[in-house]
């Protein structure tokens, strides 16, 4: 059976340095080419950045338009944050004392202001986050996390991170030496009310297109395209919401995730 809804992450890294962009500079064509791809299947990307790609990109007015027209065709521009437990961390954190670590380059707060110049505050924005309880942005809508295959499709889940409560959805790591076939086997157990994420870097996709595209024929094939995380979630939530009411984030009781299996074990950021 099909799932509900697929959806296909690409995380946009930090590449080892909080100040060069010199990693941004050596994929940017890799992520042109890859929006390219996913418009030719007609295949709608959640597109989430680390900090890094954000300055890079707002440096240059041209790239900035860009960016803003793969929005506009529907793609989604989220956030990608790696907190300063994570070996690649970005420099941003709400932790105290790390100002002096020459890796530093702000607090949350900061990074949400890069955040904003991308798209306006009152957008909807998806995020993998690490370091959840300090660094967890409010103005997240849609959390994805996970990293192995059985992460991948489970229902969308109610979580308080941030403050909020906010809905989160699995996601499956397809590098580029990934094996296909167990994700297109694990797909065709999905139930119709689970949802099926998939999470790539553009560093994978640059050493090897040839596996991303054969997800998103596979994805056609099942007589589906590949959707955004929020246009899945708001979908979702009409399908299974109670209908006249008024609050908008009430649920039935499917939607809480009863038997989601849980993620703490692939706990981190692909
Ligand atoms: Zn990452």
């Amino acid at each position: 059976m099909n799932p509900y809804g697929s959806f296909l992450v690409i995380h946009f890294e930090v590449g080892g340095n909080t100040r060069s962009l010199e990693y941004q500079e050596e994929f940017w064509p890799a992520a042109v080419d890859l929006i390219h791809m996913a418009d030719e299947y007609e295949a709608k990307l959640t597109l989430q950045f680390t900090p890094q790609w954000r300055e890079y990109i707002l440096r240059d007015q041209n790239k900035l338009d860009l960016v803003r027209r793969w929005q506009k065709h529907g793609h989604e521009l989220g956030l990608h944050h790696h907190g300063c437990d994570h070996g690649d961390w970005d420099g941003y954190t709400n932790r105290v004392g790390k100002e002096v670590d020459p890796k530093f380059r702000g607090s949350i707060q900061d990074m949400m202001k890069l955040v904003w110049q991308f798209v306006g505050a009152d957008q909807l924005v998806s995020g993998t986050i690490t370091d959840e309880k300090l660094d967890y942005p409010k103005d997240i809508t849609y959390d994805t996390e996970g990293i192995r295959i059985y992460h991948a499709r489970r229902k969308p889940k109610r979580v308080s991170l941030g403050g909020n409560n906010i809905i989160q959805v699995g996601i499956a790591l397809l590098s580029w030496e990934g094996d296909i076939e167990s994700f297109k086997r694990e797909y065709q157990k999905s139930k119709g009310n689970e949802v099926f994420g998939v999470v790539t870097h553009e560093k994978d996709f640059a050493k090897n297109p040839a596996i991303i595209e054969k997800w998103m024929r596979f994805v056609r094939s099942r007589g589906m395209t590949i959707k955004t995380v929020s246009q899945i979630i708001t979908e979702y939530q009409k399908s299974y919401a109670v209908k006249y009411s008024d609050k908008p984030l009430t649920f039935l009781n499917d939607v809480m995730g009863t038997v989601t299996p849980s993620v703490t074990e692939g706990k981190g950021c692909p």
